[in-house]
């Protein structure tokens, strides 16, 4: 074992050495092609020339100043950036380094919000099983894989779970997608009602879920009626886009595909790409101006808020990612992969569906198609695909596992937006090698 705190204390991974486009090659030589962006990060790949030199540039002039006595220009940049691309009636963007920071911030926002507009009695969130919203406390108490929480249950601030919106498994048979969005939405209706709708603070939701059950997309109409009801109720709508958003689905915000405006949006993994620790929740100015004419002061507080060289960073990614319109690029490639992987693996007798939007694709391994029968948990077939894949030379983010409270086993797919119609099939091979392999193994 290295001196370094691995997850897997029994195991060390590739010692990674250099990276470049596409590829990262480890210490061994080996090169491995990223097919999951790490984990939904890397956009615009390894090495960008455009990004090294706007940090560079802003390392020379000022690599850091402390929040409680500055802002900074870079910051600000980016700040007007994002506003001016964020869904409607955004007005503020505060800065942070990373998804669960941006979680974590966004739920105290929220609380802070009600306590200023007279209604500290709500101390309760809502959200869904089977998503991930990160791993400090706040974010994990939200978040609704039952693995990840079990230990520190006892500890977390009150939620409760209602069901995600998983149409592969839990869309009824005679039921319409639009009818199974609004059976979603009365779900939490209900949920807020029994929970006292003047005890509920948010929602909180992945506008499309990533980390727990392999890219969940929502059925058309749900986000509609979710917002109808946390409206009807006074309750504020959280979308974590940390993973889904900026761009990652062919759109900037996920959910401006679901024509949903929410109060608070978190984002990070994309925002700088991988090339800096970044992250922001955009709010919504009404949510600001409760603060700003009550207290005057956010209850919150990070050392490293709006970072200079991780804004230059999230700035220059972002930049390149309009200048190159990557957008449309997402949205055309992401289509035609879909088709490759459909094309490859739609009848494969262990794939049970394959879902997805723009560079954003999870796929759900099952042991019987029929009867969508998952692999035993105990099997851990994710795991196997993601050693198997591995190597094979090929990155892919898995997860799964009864123990999760997840059904089955799932391969997270998330390239970079410059990711070739080439390697989109060389990916497609590499995976279908593995899966094949893998499951074949497995029965
Ligand atoms: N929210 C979502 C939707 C995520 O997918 C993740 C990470 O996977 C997080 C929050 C936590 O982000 P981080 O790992 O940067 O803390």
């Amino acid at each position: 074992m290295t001196h370094v705190f691995h997850r897997h204390l029994h195991s060390t991974p590739p010692v990674a050495a250099c990276a470049s486009g596409m590829r990262i090659q480890d210490a061994a030589g080996r090169s491995y092609l990223d097919a999951s962006g790490g984990a939904a990060v890397s956009a615009l790949g390894h090495g960008h020339p455009d990004v090294l030199a706007a940090m560079h540039a802003q390392i020379d002039r000022l690599a850091y100043a402390h929040t409680s006595f500055f802002t900074t220009e870079v910051a600000e940049r980016l700040a007007d950036e994002l506003v001016r691309t964020a869904p409607a009636g955004m007005g503020h963007v505060y800065l942070v380094s990373g998804g669960s920071e941006a979680v974590e911030a966004a739920l105290k926002m929220a609380r802070q919000y009600f306590v200023e507009i007279g209604q500290p009695q709500r101390t309760h969130f809502i959200a869904r099983r089977q998503s991930y919203h990160g791993n400090t406390l706040g974010a994990l108490a939200v978040g609704g894989n039952a693995w990840r929480r079990a230990p520190f249950a006892p500890m977390l601030v009150p939620a409760t779970h209602v069901a995600p919106c998983y149409p592969y498994r839990e869309q009824r048979a005679g039921e319409t997608p639009e009818q199974y969005g609004l059976r979603l939405a009365d779900e939490l209706d209900a949920a807020i009602v029994a929970q006292g709708a003047d005890r509920v603070i948010a929602f909180v939701a992945e506008t499309v879920g990533g980390a727990t059950a392999g890219v969940l997309t929502p059925v058309p109409g749900y986000f509609n009626a979710v917002r109808a009801v946390c409206d009807r109720h006074g309750v504020l709508l959280i979308l974590d886009e940390v993973m889904c958003g900026m761009g990652r689905t062919g759109t900037l915000y996920a959910s401006e595909q679901e024509d949903v405006v929410p109060d608070l949006v978190t984002i990070a993994k994309g925002l700088g790409g991988g090339y800096q620790p970044v992250g922001a929740v955009l709010a919504q100015k009404k949510i600001v101006d409760a603060l700003s004419q009550g207290s005057g002061f956010f209850q919150h507080g990070h050392t490293y808020l709006g970072h200079p060289v991780a804004c230059a960073a999230a700035l220059a990614v972002q930049t390149v990612i309009r200048r190159d319109g990557l957008l449309a690029k997402v949205r055309a490639d992401g289509l035609a992969f879909g088709a490759m992987l459909r094309q490859a693996l739609g009848e494969h007798p262990h794939v049970g569906d394959i879902r997805g939007r723009g560079f954003f694709w999870g796929i759900e391994l099952v042991a019987d198609r029929g009867s969508k029968r998952p692999f035993a948990a105990a099997l851990k077939v994710h795991a196997a695909v993601k050693q198997d894949a591995l190597a094979r030379g090929l990155l892919c983010y898995p997860s799964g596992g009864t123990a999760d409270g997840v059904h089955g086993d799932h391969v997270l797919l998330a390239p970079p937006f410059i990711a070739s119609r080439a390697d989109l099939q060389e990916i497609t091979r590499l995976l279908g090698a593995s899966i094949t392999a893998v499951t074949r193994a497995s029965v």
